[in-house]
This record gives structure tokens, C-alpha cells and sequence, in this order.
């Protein structure tokens, strides 16, 4: 028997359901569009009909089934997206159905896992050691006890897998701590807490369940300060507004939103009494963001640190903002200090001014590009003016426009037909598509990964390679790519999360690249992982070593050379090891090549003596 899912995909063309919302174009087997949901001048969304996936390439690198795609158009979850897409394909749900139920019950299980987790780490920071030393840390910062006790702060212990025994032993899997972002699997046997000595930050939704944490290190400087959870079937960064649940109804009564870049910020602002403050955690404002918003305010004030220069995120999010209908001002902060330094440092008092006297974006930029700079110097004239044109150019409104034009003119004794005829020679980048995109970072992919990614996406084309890797070999691989490849190897199906889907496109692009030799490809990239790998492992101990001398600890820096030692040796043996085995495998394919190849992996092998040194 079909589930409600299975229905609903076998009557849906995917490539019907995505050309519904964008233009499609053909490229080759497949079909391909500029990214809805961030900003791109090429095209690198790709849909594929056969494997009925999407996925761009591009800035959000995200990817899935009809379903996924949906759930991020529309900005609506799981259970929104299957009624959607249920009504188009004519299926009456089943509202008692497998489907639903485990949706459901996932959920219910997250939201438990979530909420004992919240305890957890509040208990932590009560009751241990370094719990207490965390507070003393936040007293310092100005925050009072019942504030602490408000925004429920914990305390990550300093403990490989002190949450998940606690979880555990409440009768959770591993699978579900996994799920909700708090544990890590590597292996087979490893398993550890995400968290780990840290302050913890619940996230929560609208109704203040607990749907994700950030944590953030207070001790050391070593390490990232903060780390977030990632995206869960309750967390997704892309719409999560940190205070969002406390500060909904004052933003509602003041018509206004206070926007700032931190957690710290945030709740130091509820506590000077400005409570219709919010704060976007560990990501650039998107589109889901300013919807939720705008259910309560168009009105929106940023205590962003900012500057004119670059054309970085915050700038897209203010653009952004504004073509959602926002009107959106700016809280100057004099000498790039935050909220929280500015209440600490300077007084409550300074911050609800600061919040009350917020300018109008455009005063903003005029003030910002005319700050240390002398108009009545030609250098300064012209940096005035490269800065500023690009902004006039984003007016709408004429009136508006005119308005600052002439203030321009005043101010840099320009005539102002001068600057209206300049004016019309800038072009500013159209941002695509309604205004649904997604402002993204993207994340830059390491060359590692992007081996991994071939490896896979080669072995989709060529399953046999599957069987030439050993264990050992299996293992330098990253969780993800070893969890697909095995999933390959055993004919599994490899689902639809964001990387499988990813991978599986990425091969079927493969499929139209002319004279791809697969076989030799493959055994490319994997030589060059192998390589890598080992090569950031000598860095490594390359390392240690110096730090060692330097400490004067020789015993430790002749345990260490042995290892050294050992790399290279073993690394020597390895790669004898992948040659023998290609070599083996091509000469019953074709003979005549194998002298070439013997001589390509030699060249290879003296380049990597080359580097060592
Ligand atoms: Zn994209």
C-alpha cells in the first residue's frame, strides 16, 4: 500500500511542481534556473527529472525532494507542504496515516529531547563548578540573576557525553539526539555532545518551546565563540529570530522592531526595558525572517555594526527589507561598540536614547559617507560620491530622491544636474525573482570536500568502483560522504537529505560531460584525498614538533618524529597499495594503457617528496 507521500510524488512531475514557482530552462537531461532562494546573476539551481531532485550549486547549496522545495518557497513546514502539494496532485489525505504519525511523533519526541536538554544545562549552570564561574562571567556583562533565570541560560559541562548519558538514561536514542542537533555521531563508536563548555542560549519558537541552542565559549578564545545547532526539523536558521516569543507583543503595541546581531545584545536590551528587541542568530536576515516580522511591524531599527564600503550581508538584509515594504532605520553606535558594551559601559539610559533617536536609513549612509571626510577636498568629493550614488539610485520615491540629490549638491558644491547625469550611469545589481530570495553566505567548500564529492558522484556512474575501497580506505572520509558511499556499495537507497540529493544531481550532471573517463577519474581523486589527507596530517605534526622544541620538550619531539616517520612510511605503502589495485583492474580492461599510468602515478609520487620537504 502507497503512503500519502509515495502517492503524491508518483502523480507530481517535480519539474512541473519548481516551474510553477520559477521559469525552467532545459540543460541537457536536466533543467536548470536562476536560484530562488539566493541572489545569482548564472544560473545554478538544477532540477532533474529522472532522479525528481533539486539543487543549486550556487550560494545556499541546498537540495531535496518536492516537498523540501515547497516547505522553502512558501515558508511553511512539513505538514503545510504535504497539504499543498496533496490538494495539487488530487490526494485526500489520510489524516490518521504512517505519514502523519511519524511526523508527529518525531516532532514530539524533538520538542521532549529539546525541553529536558534546556534543564539540563540550567541545572549545569547552577550547580557545577565552572556552571558558577559561567554566571560570574555573566554578572560581570551586567546581567542580572532573574535575567538569567528568564532566558533560561545553562551551561554546556566540559564532558564529552554528559548530556547525551543524561538523555539516555531518560529513555532517548541516540538517533533522536542526533536529530535534535545536541549529539554528533562520527562512527560506529563514536558518539559525542555538540555542546561542550559552553553558555547555552535556548532558541525558541513563537510559543517559547525550546527548538534550538547557540552556544558560546566565555573561558577561552581558542575556539569558535559561538556554535549554533543546525538545521533540525524544528530549527532552521533561516527563519529562527532569537527573543522572537518574549518580545512578539511589545513589537506589536510599539509598531516597531529593535534588530540586533546578538543573543548577549538582545537580552540586555529586554532588560533595560526595550522588550520589542530581537536578535538573528548566526546567519544574514532572509526573507522567513522578515515575514514573521512583519506579522507584527513593518517598522524596523537596526543596531547593526555597519559600513559603507562593503557590499556585505547586512546591506543585501537592510535592501532587502526595504523591498519587503520595511521601513527600516539605523541606531548610529558611535565607535563600533554593541548593545550590550554600550549598556554595560555607558548606562540603560544611553541605549533607550540611542533606540529613540534612530535615523532613517537613508540619513544613515549620507551621515556615514560624510564621517572623516572633507567635502571640500576633490579625493574626498569623490569618494563621497561613489559611495553615495548607488544609494539615491534605490530611492522609489522622486520626491525623496530629489530631496537628497539637492542636499548632495549643497553639501559638495556640485551642481546638482551634474550629479542627476551621473546618477543615471549607475546600474545596481538587480536581485532576482519577487522577494522571496534568500540572503546567503555562502559556506566555501574545502578541497577535501569537494573530493568527496567527486569520489561519490563517480561511483554513482561506475557502482563496481564501490568494491575496490577497503575499510581503512573507507575511513578518511567524512561521516556524510562514508554514510552515502556505503549506502551505494550496499545498492541502498540514499534518501533525500540535503546531501544525498546533492550528490546524486551532481553525478547526473556528470552523466552529460563529454569523454568523462570515470575509472581514471576516480582513481584521480581518490590518490588526491589520500594524499591530502596525509599532507594535512604532517602539517599537523609538523606542528607540534616546533611548538615542542620550542617549549624544549624532546622527549615528546622524538615520540613525534617517530610518528612523522611512521606518516610517510605507511603513506609510501598506501599508495603502492590504490596503484596495484587500478593497474589491476585496467589491465584486464585495456592493456595497452597500463605503462602510461605507471608513469602518471610515479610523477604524482615525487610531487608529493617535493612538498614534504
Ligand atoms: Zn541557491
Amino acid at each position: 500500500m502507497n503512503s500519502d507521500i509515495e502517492e503524491i510524488k508518483s502523480r507530481l512531475n517535480i519539474v512541473d511542481v519548481v516551474g510553477n514557482y520559477i521559469k525552467l530552462e532545459k540543460a541537457g537531461i536536466n533543467y536548470r534556473a536562476r536560484c530562488p532562494f539566493h541572489n545569482e546573476k548564472s544560473a545554478s539551481f538544477f532540477v532533474s527529472p529522472s532522479r525528481q531532485l533539486w539543487h543549486c550549486f550556487g550560494g545556499c547549496n541546498e537540495g531535496g525532494d518536492i516537498f523540501k522545495f515547497v516547505m522553502k518557497i512558501e515558508g511553511v513546514d512539513f505538514v503545510d507542504a504535504l497539504k499543498i502539494l496533496a490538494d495539487k496532485a488530487g490526494v485526500a489525505l489520510k489524516k490518521d496515516s504512517e505519514d502523519w504519525q511519524k511526523v508527529k511523533n518525531e516532532r514530539q519526541i524533538l520538542i521532549d529531547l529539546l525541553e529536558r536538554s534546556c534543564k539540563f544545562y540550567t541545572a549545569q549552570l547552577e550547580k557545577s563548578k565552572t556552571g558558577k564561574e559561567a554566571i560570574e562571567y555573566l554578572l560581570k556583562r551586567g546581567m542580572k540573576e532573574e535575567t538569567i533565570k528568564d532566558w533560561r541560560l545553562g551551561y554546556a559541562p566540559d564532558t564529552w557525553t554528559g548530556l547525551s548519558d543524561y538523555l539516555i538514561g531518560q529513555g532517548f536514542k541516540r538517533e533522536d539526539i542526533v536529530s535534535a542537533g545536541l549529539g554528533i555521531k562520527k562512527d560506529l563508536q563514536k558518539f559525542f555532545d555538540r555542546f561542550r563548555s559552553r553558555i547555552m542560549f535556548p532558541i525558541c519558537d513563537l510559543n517559547s518551546q525550546v527548538s534550538g541552542f547557540t552556544g558560546r565559549i566565555f573561558n577561552s578564545d581558542d575556539e569558535a565563540k559561538y556554535l549554533n545547532t543546525p538545521n533540525t526539523l524544528l530549527y532552521d536558521k533561516s527563519r529562527a529570530l532569537y527573543g522572537m516569543d518574549k518580545a512578539k507583543m511589545e513589537v506589536r503595541q510599539k509598531d516597531f522592531c529593535v534588530l540586533v546581531e546578538g543573543n548577549v545584545d538582545c537580552i540586555m536590551s529586554h532588560q533595560t526595558g526595550i522588550k520589542n528587541c530581537i536578535a538573528v542568530s548566526g546567519t544574514a536576515l532572509t526573507p522567513l525572517h522578515l515575514g514573521i516580522i512583519k506579522r507584527y511591524s513593518s517598522n524596523l531599527v537596526l543596531a547593526f555594526d555597519m559600513d559603507l564600503a562593503g557590499n556585505n550581508a547586512t546591506k543585501k538584509g537592510i535592501d532587502l527589507a526595504m523591498k519587503n515594504g520595511f521601513n527600516v532605520k539605523v541606531i548610529s553606535m558611535m565607535v563600533e561598540k554593541d548593545p550590550a558594551d554600550i549598556i554595560l559601559l555607558e548606562g540603560e539610559e544611553k541605549w533607550r536614547d540611542l533606540v529613540n533617536l534612530a535615523k532613517p536609513i537613508n540619513e544613515f549612509y549620507f551621515e556615514l559617507a560624510f564621517k572623516n571626510r572633507n567635502p571640500e577636498l576633490f579625493e574626498d568629493k569623490k569618494k563621497i560620491i561613489s559611495d553615495l550614488l548607488p544609494i539615491l539610485k534605490k530611492i522609489d520615491n522622486n520626491i525623496e530622491q530629489s530631496y537628497w540629490i539637492e542636499n548632495m549638491s549643497h553639501r559638495l558644491k556640485i551642481k546638482d544636474e551634474d550629479i542627476r547625469t551621473e546618477l543615471k550611469k549607475v546600474k545596481i545589481e538587480e536581485n532576482n525573482i519577487s522577494g522571496k530570495e534568500v540572503v546567503n553566505i555562502p559556506d566555501k567548500k574545502t578541497r577535501r570536500e569537494m573530493l568527496e564529492e567527486d569520489i561519490l558522484s563517480l561511483t554513482l556512474l561506475e557502482p563496481l568502483k564501490a568494491s575496490e575501497l577497503t575499510e581503512e580506505m573507507i575511513e578518511v572520509f567524512s561521516p556524510e560522504a562514508k554514510d552515502i558511499f556505503l549506502k551505494i556499495k550496499n545498492k541502498e537507497d540514499l534518501g533525500v537529505s540535503d546531501y544525498s540529493s546533492y550528490i546524486l544531481i551532481r553525478s547526473e550532471l556528470m552523466k552529460g560531460v563529454e569523454d568523462l573517463l570515470v575509472n581514471e577519474e576516480w582513481n584521480k581523486c581518490l590518490t588526491e584525498l589520500q594524499n591530502l589527507i596525509k599532507k594535512q596530517e604532517r602539517d599537523r605534526l609538523t606542528q607540534e614538533i616546533k611548538s615542542k622544541e620550542k617549549d624544549g620538550a624532546f622527549a615528546d619531539v622524538k615520540e613525534l618524529l617517530l610518528k612523522f616517520n611512521k606518516l610517510i612510511k605507511n603513506n609510501e605503502e598506501n599508495k603502492k597499495e590504490v596503484n596495484q589495485k587500478s593497474e589491476t583492474k585496467k589491465a584486464v580492461e585495456e592493456d595497452s594503457e597500463k605503462e602510461n599510468s605507471e608513469e602518471g602515478s610515479s610523477k604524482e609520487g615525487q610531487e608529493e617528496e617535493k612538498e614534504s620537504n
